[in-house]
């Protein structure tokens, strides 16, 4: 694996790759690798459509709000490095914060209507550092295809639509969402859950389960069925929900009665310090 700190390194680098023929794929992240992340590397490796993987790692400051957990966020770049490397990816891309926001950085990408709901909603800025930074790394690595995971359901939407509405080059695939054994969403914000915490929080993808299921039976009062989402996260007394919503997809628009094909639950949640978020996606018949 290559490992590049500068930008101008692995574009000179991937743009030799590129001449020989080679199809990139990638799969950009924040660290703190999990199997989550493993999964978009498993991906990308065998993905017939990509001849050369690539990973990136970069807590991008920009999508974390003022009180948000940007200077806590777990990182471990000895650990992740040994983990795309037991993946087999071939590049590994580690900028700097000032690598990526040099001085008099004044430029962002803004997606509108799509993160007007749920996180978009909660955490005001944070899809628009989202788009900037992927717009950037897009940019930089020039990718083939690009891996996203469904856990970040509407981080997916709006990638898709930016990428659409700007005509970028690239196709973005998605990855199911990779769970504990219990069903708790792997995120790499797990490691600030208490003993307790962590207990408490497998009350979200129960919650989302049984919301599928009623769907599934038959259910088809968005509303009621975003009130049981409700109650039944609020009646965990180690859970401070953010939202519980019952949307279309893949436009995330209120519904009243759901009808024929996909929609998506999705709930947040705080167990202490941290902000968990899960989602399932569920067909109506
Ligand atoms: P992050 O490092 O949290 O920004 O995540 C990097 C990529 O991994 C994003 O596309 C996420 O959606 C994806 N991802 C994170 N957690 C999971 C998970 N549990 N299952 C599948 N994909 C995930």
């Amino acid at each position: 694996m290559r490992t590049f700190e500068k930008i101008a390194d692995l574009r000179r680098y991937l743009a030799e790759m590129r001449a020989g023929g080679k199809r990139i794929g990638f799969v950009p992240t924040m660290g703190f690798l999990h199997k989550g992340h493993m999964a978009l590397m498993r991906a990308v490796k065998e993905d017939p459509e990509v001849d050369l993987s690539v990973v990136s790692i970069f807590v991008n400051p920009l999508q974390f709000g003022p009180q948000e957990d940007y200077r806590s966020y777990p990182r471990d770049l000895g650990r992740d490095e040994e983990l795309c490397i037991s993946a087999g990816m071939d590049v590994l891309f580690i900028p700097a914060v000032e690598e990526m926001y040099p001085e008099g950085f004044a430029t962002s990408v803004e997606v509108t209507g799509v993160t007007e709901v749920l996180c978009g909603r909660s955490r005001p800025g944070h899809f628009k550092g989202v788009a900037t930074v992927v717009t950037k790394l897009f940019n930089i690595v020039q990718p083939d295809c690009a891996y996203f995971g469904i856990k970040d359901a509407q981080q997916f939407v709006v990638i898709k639509r930016m990428v659409r509405d700007l005509n970028l080059p690239v196709k973005i695939k998605a990855h199911p969402t990779v769970r504990e054994e219990d069903g708790l969403a792997v995120s790499s914000r797990n490691v600030y859950l208490t003993k307790d915490e962590r207990r408490a929080a497998t009350v979200l993808y129960r919650s989302l389960e049984c919301t599928a299921a009623e769907i599934r039976k038959g259910e088809r009062d968005a509303l009621r069925l975003k009130r049981m989402l409700t109650e039944k996260i609020s009646a965990e007394p180690l859970a401070r929900l953010d939202y519980a919503e019952v949307l279309s997809w893949p436009d995330l628009r209120p519904v009243d009665v759901l009808r024929r094909g996909e929609v998506l639950a999705a709930v947040a949640a705080y167990f202490g310090r941290a902000r968990l978020i899960d989602n399932v996606l569920v067909e109506v018949e």
